[in-house]
């Protein structure tokens, strides 16, 4: 049974909780510890201890536990991205990628741990210096969805301990595995007793306990709208400060003068661009192609080389996805192929790319969120129907566009709703070296990774000196 790992120690839980592979049922990968509550608590004052002492640490102090982090998670990627296919259900490419990305955010933040920054200025007043300074917030709590079990969880807790913070982590219910890998390494990287600590559990309990905690000065989230909305809740109410990330309904523009080849590879990661918009003159020859490749696409056990999309997380979001393809056909969509669940050798939660066409930006499946590999297309009659299209959606996190032409592109960055602008390029790819998050109701609070992440992890002082 795998432990939590509180001030500075691996500690059992009353209970335990199965970690079990979507491609097969049968597998269970590990039993993991839930912390109960006073173990919950005791973290919370490990940390607090920590933290005057950690907030002083050196750049190099920092800097080397986060290299030689960085430098494990990538010898060990193929290792690590399979247990992240095993759990989580991603290809093997995908999960191998994924933790060289986590390794990769780790290298970044040790670089940054060197780079502090500061400005020294003349006051308005004679014979007055001005300087400003960052310095850590404090204890911060972090909680991840399943989507990115090793990524999200590298690139909250690497800002955080570069920055001087102490860490509370509590990864999603559904991929303990690679969160507790990842604290395994944590553990051996020299950082005192209660500086990181890994808490698995319950959102509703465990998560709830960090939101509520009068000792947790702030909380980064990752989830969806409806925890999130919780997670802003609770740190308004106490003055936490607040980073969240949910979900998304991120579109993608096909004008008429897109490559259409180009248009369909970047269409056809099509969990990512959920809603594809086709202006008139490219619609039926993309959908024709895109629909061939999606129904060509290898559903199958994650770990397979043949595999090109996994399984289905778990019930409750198979059961959703199922949900939305009948939402979708009595809303009067054109379900042109996918949408079913589908038997392999092992039991697992299997189903189909689904592609709907036909459909209404107005309808559920083109508003809410589904999660799962349901794409819906939209036809638009030009570029300004188009994006307005697009920008009629509460969410804002990514978008994209497939053109060739100059204008429409640069159109199309400047007046894009969303936190991040694609052109040519599939909306789910993204560098761990810039910020990453969204507008309207896809982000609230400071953007994650890169630079940006400062904003969130440290507060500013202003210290004036009489020279
Ligand atoms: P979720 O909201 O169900 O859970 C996210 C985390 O919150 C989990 O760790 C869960 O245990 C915890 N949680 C649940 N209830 C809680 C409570 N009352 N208090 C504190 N914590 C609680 O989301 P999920 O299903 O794990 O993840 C999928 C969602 O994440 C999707 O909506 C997706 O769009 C979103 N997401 C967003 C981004 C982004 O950066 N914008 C990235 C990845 C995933």
């Amino acid at each position: 049974m795998r432990k939590n790992f509180i001030a500075g120690e691996w500690v059992a839980g009353a209970q335990a909780s199965p970690d079990i592979n979507p491609s097969d049922l049968s597998d269970v990968i590990e039993e993991f510890s839930q912390a109960d509550k006073a173990q919950v608590e005791h973290a919370v004052s490990a940390a607090r201890a920590a933290f005057p002492a950690w907030s002083l640490s050196t750049p190099q102090q920092r800097f080397d536990a986060l290299d030689a982090i960085g430098s494990e998670i990538l010898a060990r990627k193929a290792e690590l991205g399979e247990l992240l296919s095993r759990e989580e259900g991603k290809t093997l490419p995908e999960g191998i990628g994924e933790v060289a990305r986590a390794g990769q955010i780790f290298k970044f933040f040790a670089g940054e741990a060197l780079r502090p920054g500061g400005e020294f200025m003349p006051s308005v007043r004679p014979g007055i210096n001005v300087e400003l300074t960052r310095e850590p917030v404090g204890v911060v709590a972090q909680i991840a969805p399943w989507n990115f079990p090793i990524a999200i969880p590298a690139w909250k807790i690497a800002p955080a301990l570069a920055y001087g913070n102490c860490v509370l982590f509590k990864p999603a219910e559904l991929v303990p595995g690679c969160s507790w890998a990842l604290a395994e390494i944590i553990s051996r990287a020299g950082f005192p007793p209660g500086v990181f600590n890994l808490l698995i559990g319950r959102g509703s309990v465990v998560g709830q306990q960090l939101l509520d905690h009068p000792e947790v000065d702030a909380i980064s989230f990752t989830g969806s709208v409806a925890t999130g909305r919780r997670v802003a809740e609770a740190g308004m109410k106490r003055m936490a400060k607040v980073q969240i990330e949910m979900g998304g309904k991120n579109p993608l523009l096909v004008l008429d003068d897109a490559n259409l080849e180009q248009a369909v590879e970047v269409g056809q990661r099509c969990t990512a661009s959920s809603r594809i918009i086709a202006t008139a003159g490219i619609h039926d020859a993309f959908v024709k192609r895109l629909a061939e490749r999606t129904r060509n696409l290898v559903v199958g056990d994650a770990r397979d080389a043949k595999t090109q999309i996994g399984p289905v997380v778990d019930a409750r979001q198979l059961e959703q996805d199922e949900r939305y393809i009948a939402i979708g056909k009595s809303e009067g969509a054109t379900l042109t192929c996918g949408g079913e669940r589908v038997k392999r050798d092992k039991e697992g939660f299997y189903f189909t790319p689904a592609l709907f066409t036909e459909c209404d930006n107005a309808m559920h499946i083109c508003q809410e969120e589904i999660f799962g590999p349901v794409a819906s297309v939209i036809r638009a009659k030009d570029y300004e129907t188009a994006l307005a299209i697009a920008n009629d959606s509460e969410f804002g996190l990514s978008a994209g566009i497939c053109t060739t032409s100059l204008k429409y592109a640069t159109h199309f960055k400047r007046h894009i709703e969303a936190g991040m602008a694609m052109v040519n390029v599939p909306t789910a790819g993204v560098d761990y070296h810039v910020p990453f998050g969204g507008r309207k109701g896809s982000s609230y609070g400071p953007r994650e990774q890169g630079r940006y992440a400062a904003e969130f992890y440290t507060t500013v002082k202003t210290a004036y000196t009489l020279a």
